[in-house]
């Protein structure tokens, strides 16, 4: 009976699998109510849910919708979750090297909101490139390439489409066990073996303090293995911005050289730092997984030696008004820039601009005089002055050299 289900979450028992499996296979169908929903949201809030319980939840959410499966092809089947930083292309680089080294990443992927730019809009940014591929074309596209990095096809995890707007309604988003079902119920509906977790903290990040990321790293370990899955995590600062690119081609531009073995140093070590194999530094440095990118984004209808769409941008410079060494490249700041140039979106149905970014060409622990520059925006119509104003905010530099 859902009542009583609640009555022991709102007493902080804990709940059994089949009391989890009814709720959810209930919110789903619409015989438990939208308060009911929004009370079970606060009851875990407050009461939190134990790993088991955890896992339940995790996988009543997979179970409410489509499951990809491929027992037809050789695995391993890997893939990467970043909890979502600003300048972090790292999808771009990990999948096709990953592929290369002979894992399959069958990677669905998200759009951006807010600050964070989504891996799709910048694969978008690639003339001809779809991330709608249907389940024949992700098929024959992890099996001839061996990944592919797509939109979701049918609806993985409708449960988590619905709990999330609610908790957005109700306050309950930041709950390390509400995320980590959140987080892990469309990952493991992918199929795979392998997970591996960027669990990012500081200004940019979701997580705003290493303890908290922390803690969601490890529960976000422990649920995965408890559904089955090898998941690692990987705990990452966000206090500044990942490489040295923010937008969306701009992205592009950054990974495709960190593919060819000429990306910023931060990049290339957290791709292989992710992977968690020796080989991938070298594939990386060698340039090979280059070609597997390119094979990719051939299957998914790109042209891989055309320019980048939104390359009509003009450019201007922000100057360093102080001489010393930098101390903040505010992650957040960055963001919040390259959001009012419009690389990114306020809602889910807005467009975003492909050519809009900035590049930073000072980040922590670097030296800078007065009049240098410390970040080249490409701009279009919207937010310059903004723009100008935060990425200018965001530095910190102190006076010693
Ligand atoms: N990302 C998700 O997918 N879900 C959350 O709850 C938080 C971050």
């Amino acid at each position: 009976m859902i009542h009583e289900t609640l009555e022991a979450k709102r007493d902080g028992c804990a709940l059994s699998d089949a009391q989890i499996r009814e709720l959810i296979d209930g919110i789903v169908d619409g015989r438990v109510t939208r308060p009911q929903a929004a009370a079970f949201l606060a009851f875990v809030f407050n009461q939190g849910m134990t790993v088991d319980e955890t896992v339940s939840l995790t996988m009543a959410m997979v179970e409410s919708g489509d499951q990809l499966d491929w027992a037809d092809m050789d695995g391993p089947f890997v893939d990467k979750h970043s909890t979502g930083g600003v300048g972090d292309k790292v999808s771009l680089v990990l999948a096709p090297l990953w592929a290369e080294l002979g894992s399959r990443v069958p990677m669905i992927s998200g759009r951006g909101l807010g600050h964070t730019g989504g891996t799709l809009d910048k694969l978008e940014a690639i003339p001809g490139f779809r991330t709608n591929l249907d389940a024949v074309a992700l098929r024959q596209t992890l099996s001839e390439v061996g990944c592919f990095i797509s939109g979701q096809t049918g609806e993985l995890a409708p449960a988590d489409r619905i709990l999330y707007a609610l908790r957005n309604e109700t306050g309950t988003v930041p709950s390390i066990p509400l995320i980590t079902a959140s987080i892990l119920s469309k990952k493991l509906a992918e199929g795979i073996d392998e997970l591996v977790l960027d669990v990012k903290w500081g200004s940019g990040a979701f997580m705003k303090t290493h303890d908290s990321a922390s803690a969601l790293a490890d529960m976000l370990c422990r649920v995965g293995r408890g559904a089955g899955v090898m998941t690692r995590a990987v705990l990452t600062d966000m206090n500044q911005p990942l490489g040295r690119t923010v937008g969306n081609a701009i992205e592009v531009e950054e990974a495709v050289a960190c593919l060819k073995g000429e990306g910023p140093g931060d990049l290339a070590s957290l791709t292989v730092d992710l992977i968690g194999d020796r080989r991938a530094r070298d594939l990386l440095d060698s340039g090979a997984a280059y070609e597997r990118f390119c094979r990719m984004v051939v299957a998914q209808g790109g042209d891989p030696e055309a320019p980048l769409l939104g390359s009509g941008c003009s450019e201007r410079v922000v100057e360093s008004t102080q001489a010393g060494t930098v101390t903040a490249c505010d992650a957040l700041k960055i963001g919040r820039a390259a959001f009012v140039l419009g690389a990114g979106r306020e809602h889910a149905d807005q467009a975003v601009h492909p050519g809009v970014g900035l590049t930073l060409h000072k980040k922590v622990g670097e030296p800078v005089g007065v009049g240098e520059p410390l970040a080249t925006l490409r701009v279009g119509e919207r937010g310059v002055d903004a723009a100008m104003a935060l990425v200018q905010g965001a530095y910190g530099i102190s006076e010693s050299t």
